[in-house]
């Protein structure tokens, strides 16, 4: 190695402490922050894009806009979705698929987003909740409709329309 050689190597060795030292010295001022956990869980900030835990949205009737299609459960790469559903008759005699149970097993989820990103009703949503701690794996499997399903009900019959003349005479007199 030429003296050349030495000195540049010095030199850049050196240059990098300094560097390194720059970051350790600005650190060394910055104002700590530390959390008091759990003391603080009501004035806890956790950001809102934090994906804690998979919800069934609903809003404020308590309808949720869940169609039971299974897009969810097809596009989990873990199998976290187990949807249970059932077929319903419609006022006009047709049938219809609706959700029974909508299960979500947090245990094996891997908060990918695939689920809320591909449902065609934007029904699902990730809340910020993040205290999962259990003491078994069971626990971690939860019924995302947590409220019972609304029967549906059917539309109040029309009054019926006025034909002959008679009646129509009737009508007007009644008006
Ligand atoms: S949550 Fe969305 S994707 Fe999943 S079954 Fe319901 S409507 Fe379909
Ligand atoms: S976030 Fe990903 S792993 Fe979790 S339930 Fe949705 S699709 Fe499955």
């Amino acid at each position: 190695m030429s003296i050349k050689d030495y000195f540049a190597s010095l030199f850049k060795g050196v240059w990098s402490l300094i560097n390194g030292l720059q970051v350790t010295g600005k650190e060394f001022v910055t104002p700590k922050i530390t959390e008091r956990y759990p003391e603080n869980r009501d004035t806890l900030k956790i950001a809102d894009r934090f994906r804690g835990t998979l919800t069934l949205k609903y809003d404020a009737e308590g309808n949720h806009k869940c169609i039971a299609c299974g897009i969810c459960q097809m596009n989990c790469p873990n199998g976290s979705i187990h949807l249970e559903t059932k077929m319903v008759e419609l006022p006009d005699g047709k049938k219809k698929k609706k959700l029974a149970k909508y299960i979500y097993d947090l245990g094996s989820c891997t908060f990918c987003q695939l689920c809320v990103q591909t449902c065609p009703q934007n029904a699902l949503d990730f809340s910020n909740e993040f205290e999962h701690a259990v003491f078994t794996r069971e626990k971690l499997i939860k019924q995302l409709n947590y409220l019972p399903e609304k029967e549906i009900i059917a539309p109040a019959p029309k009054p019926a329309e006025v034909t002959s003349p008679e009646a129509k005479e009737e009508n007007k007199e009644n008006k």
